[in-house]
């Protein structure tokens, strides 16, 4: 079984060749990201475009770079949502012209599923497993009871994790995307300011960061304002220490409570180091086996999507070939049937 896989829900363009959901034979990824940075994030409208000049020819160098000829391919997959609706559109586009051409089965995928399932690229699954999802637009504990099947057991109110990261490297003047600017500058620091954890109701999931967010910039402000120096080092690990802390704490609480037997991190912000150590350090103290992606793989590509694809593969659950883009399709919704 050989997946042709397309994912261009935001700002990269990418395209993979992924054997049994397992094995990557090709995964490139073109990031927009020097184009968006002069915008200080996404434009939409830039996005499009800029997936629609490349996403034929990163279409090709994946086949080539796997080996593989069209002929060779067992289904197209793309990411189906949650996404920008006109950057959806573009790998959607392409992925049902060629599933068409090729009378191949079409797969329209849950972008989180992906974020998951790049865990299985590198790891194995033992469930029922839990995933905490790190990314910059969804902040959720995710239980697995099954191969396939998600269950939403907590989410973020407010801002996402990185979201919040980006915000706070905003106004510290940090260039899009700047979660890697605030945990550097975390890590490099000397000293913390205390800043407030928002833990919501004792046996909530759920989290919020709009208040610590709120918190720093506030502290920021009141600084520039009476010409005080900004500790902005000592910010940045305050900020760092109080969202690792929460997001810790509740994912290793939710596998004891769910008898998860793996702990899986995903999404763009488990590139944040800091919150790698910290959760290996409690996974650790806990007995929790817990399981990351290589970097390349928390950030968005298209081989997390073959991963995820070939769940539905192996089931025969295809899509019509009439499928729209969902900017709000639903993780829980996406689980296999059979
Ligand atoms: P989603 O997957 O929710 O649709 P996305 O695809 O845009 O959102 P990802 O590509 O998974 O998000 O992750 C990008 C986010 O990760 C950005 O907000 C970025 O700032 C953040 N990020 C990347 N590296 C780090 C880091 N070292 N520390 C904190 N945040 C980081
Ligand atoms: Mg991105
Ligand atoms: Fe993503």
């Amino acid at each position: 079984e050989l997946i042709l896989a397309v994912e261009t829900s935001c700002d990269e363009t990418s395209a993979a060749v992924v054997r049994g959901g397992k094995r990557i034979l090709s995964n490139i990824v073109s990031s927009q990201i020097d184009t968006h940075r002069r915008f200080g994030g996404v434009v939409p409208e830039i996005a499009s475009r800029k997936h629609a000049e490349s996403i034929t020819a990163i279409m090709e160098q994946a086949l080539a770079e796997a080996g593989v000829s069209f002929r060779d391919l067992s289904a197209i997959a793309v990411t189906q949502g949650p996404g920008l609706v006109g950057a959806l559109l573009v790998g959607i586009v392409a992925a049902k012209s060629l599933a068409m051409a090729l009378g191949l089965p079409l797969i329209g995928t849950h972008h989180i599923a992906g974020h998951i399932y790049a865990n299985e690229l590198v790891h194995e699954l033992v469930y029922p497993c839990l995933a905490l999802v790190a990314s910059g637009g969804h902040t959720e504990l995710v239980l697995l009871e099954s191969e396939g099947r998600f269950r939403i057991i907590g989410r973020t109110r407010d801002d996402a994790v990185g979201e919040a990261y980006d915000k706070v490297a905003r106004t510290l003047k940090f260039p899009y995307p700047g979660g890697p600017h605030v945990d550097r500058l975390a890590q490099g620091a000397d000293d913390e300011i205390p800043l407030p954890r928002a833990w919501l109701e004792p046996d909530s999931y759920d989290f919020s960061f709009s208040g610590l967010k709120s918190a720093v910039l506030a502290a920021i402000n009141t600084a520039a304002m009476k010409g005080e120096p900004i500790r902005e080092a000592a910010l940045a690990r305050g900020f760092q220490t109080s969202v690792i802390d929460v997001l810790t704490t509740k994912a290793v609480r939710a596998v004891r409570e769910f008898g998860a037997k793996q702990l899986l991190l995903c999404g763009g912000v488990a590139a944040n180091g800091g919150l790698r150590a910290a959760l290996a350090a409690r996974c650790e103290e806990a007995g929790i086996p817990l399981l990351v992606p290589p970097l390349q793989l928390c950030t968005d590509n298209a081989a997390m999507i073959g991963a995820a694809a070939h769940l539905k593969y192996a089931r025969g659950e295809f899509t019509p070939l009439d499928m729209k883009a969902e900017p709000g399709l639903s993780l829980e919704d996406w689980s296999v049937v059979s």
